[in-house]
């Protein structure tokens, strides 16, 4: 996999772009304003491995509340702006790390710059998010009950760019949508930015995000948008920005579902993992189960991932359900578990180390584990 060279930029000290580990972002629940209620979502977000966090701005007072959360937490801080050019100057004032804007409901390039202007001073980059639902309407598309809302900035875009108005698709718009706003930030001589093309759909985001690619040396932020519950939205998320990543593009994500946003982060993390681009911590291997379980692999698996959650060793877990294939089938494992009757056998690449009593195989494989950190650390220690 190659990745796409970008121009990197900072959201407080997270890289963004150029060589950087692709970060994992997630946006928070709570209303903004209720300061106490939105830190704690934030710390425990930064405890399942969130790197950047995003907390909506609907008004004033949560505008201002951005500044005593920032004091509060480690991790920098986004304020999401929708509509209101003022909620941007005064999310500035609170000292957030970046800002996120969309082209689709703030469409005044007056408008725009006053922000940038600001932005440009504070060094704070913005992300130009633009969403398939609130796209500006031209031609057919983005027209929202034939109404115009308004009629200045980005209303004024050329309906084909060039083509003929028929050819014209919605990913296009998206496509132009983010160029228009890039335009502006660049003739401000502003170049920290990031874009993001969000739709439900799969393929029109794909696409959008492939054109995007070609078209600018900018970092991009993948997303699926209303992707849905952690059952299905999850799966979407995992297409969709999978098959981005594996084609190099994309460089800090955001997994949007409806549950709890440590969901978001977790599925987040095993997209990466599953694609080698994120190493640190473990990753669990277990067999689906079959005839020849000789235990529940189900309720093993599922108490092995609870109790290895904040390991944040390089480890590969097995948990296999007989001994017969566990150890073949999962010989790539650094540390794995095969249950047998009434026993079990850990063994650490295929090979077996120890046979244990069923009662006590959780408790042995995790001291095999804590075993296995330690000459990691020693091991490390070596080198440097
Ligand atoms: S490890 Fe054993 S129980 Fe699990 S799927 Fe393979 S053969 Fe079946």
């Amino acid at each position: 996999m190659k990745r796409r060279i970008t121009q990197p930029v900072y959201v407080g000290d997270v890289q963004i772009g150029g060589n950087s580990p692709i970060s994992i972002q997630s946006m928070t629940k709570t209303d903004t304003r209720d300061v106490k209620s939105t830190v704690k979502q934030i710390k425990e977000l930064e405890e399942a491995g969130c790197d950047i966090i995003r907390c909506a701005v609907p008004d004033k007072e949560a505008a201002i509340a951005l500044k005593d959360i920032k004091s509060k937490i480690k991790i920098p801080l986004i304020a999401d702006i929708h509509f209101h050019y003022q909620l941007a100057l005064e999310a500035l004032k609170s000292g957030v790390d970046c800002l996120r804007l969309n082209p689709g409901n703030i469409r005044d390039k007056e408008k725009v710059s006053e922000i940038v202007n600001e932005a440009k001073k504070l060094k704070v980059p913005i992300r130009i998010g633009v969403n398939f639902g609130s796209l500006p309407p031209v031609g057919k598309i983005g027209v929202t009950r034939g109404i115009s809302r308004h009629n200045d900035g980005v209303n004024l875009l050329e309906k084909g760019l060039g083509q003929e108005e028929k050819d014209y698709s919605v990913v296009d718009h998206m496509v132009a949508t983010g160029l228009w706003e890039i335009r502006i930030l660049e003739d401000l001589d502003f170049d920290m930015i990031k874009i993001s093309l969000k739709a439900f759909d799969l393929d029109t985001t794909i696409e959008a995000y492939r054109k995007m690619a070609k078209l600018v040396p900018y970092p991009l932020h993948l997303g699926i948008t209303e992707a849905g519950t952690a059952k299905s939205g999850s799966i979407r998320s995992s297409i969709g920005i999978g098959s981005l990543l594996y084609d190099g593009i994309g460089d800090t994500i955001r997994v949007s579902l409806s549950d709890n946003p440590i969901k978001e982060v977790e599925t987040g993390i095993e997209i990466l993992k599953s694609l080698n681009l994120k190493v640190s911590g473990p990753t669990l291997i277990a067999c689906p189960s079959c005839g020849r379980a000789d235990v529940d692999v189900r309720k093993l698996a599922n108490d092995v991932d609870d109790l290895i959650r904040k390991i944040k060793t390089p480890i590969k877990i097995a948990v296999m359900g007989c001994e017969v294939n566990g150890p073949g089938e999962a010989k790539d494992a650094d540390i794995g578990i095969a249950a047998g009757v009434g026993k079990a056998i850990i063994f650490r690449k295929g090979k077996k180390t120890k046979i244990v009593n069923e009662n006590d195989m959780l408790q042995e494989l995790m001291n095999e584990i804590k075993q296995f950190e330690t000459e990691s650390i020693v091991v490390g220690d070596e080198i440097t």
